[in-house]
C-alpha cells in the first residue's frame, strides 16, 4: 500500500507543499508534477514550477455599511432580487438579512 501521492511544489520556505488532492500537471521547463489544485493553478497562469504557497481561497469581502444600507432600505425584498444587485449569493444575503434581525438593526418581516 502506498501512500497517497502529494502535492511536490517547493514553496517559498523550502519545505514541500504536500496539500491533497493532486493532479499531474506537465509544467513547462520542469516536466510532469505531482501538484495540488492550487499549485496546478499557479503554473496554468504562471507557466512555471511555482515557488510560493498557492493563494487561498478569495474570502468574502466583509459587507460594507453601503451594503448593509440596501438591505436595510428593502427589508421585504426577496433576497433573490437583491442579491445579483449586490453582487453577493443569494445565500449570503439570507444570512447577512438575519444577522442584521438578530442584532436588531432589520426588522422582521411584515406582512406575513
Ligand atoms: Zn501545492
Amino acid at each position: 500500500m502506498s501512500p497517497s501521492p502529494s502535492c511536490e511544489a517547493p514553496t517559498i520556505s523550502g519545505a514541500p507543499c504536500r496539500r491533497q488532492p493532486v493532479t499531474l500537471v506537465d509544467v513547462p521547463g520542469h516536466g510532469p508534477a505531482t501538484l495540488c489544485g492550487g499549485h496546478a493553478n499557479h503554473v496554468r497562469h504562471r507557466g512555471a514550477m511555482p515557488t510560493t504557497p498557492p493563494p487561498p481561497a478569495a474570502p468574502h469581502p466583509p459587507w460594507s455599511a453601503e451594503e448593509d444600507a440596501i438591505l436595510l432600505a428593502h427589508p421585504d425584498e426577496p433576497a433573490k432580487a437583491g442579491a445579483p444587485q449586490l453582487g453577493r449569493s443569494v445565500y449570503a444575503v439570507q444570512q447577512r438579512r438575519a444577522k442584521l434581525r438578530r442584532t436588531g438593526r432589520l426588522g422582521l418581516p411584515s406582512g406575513s
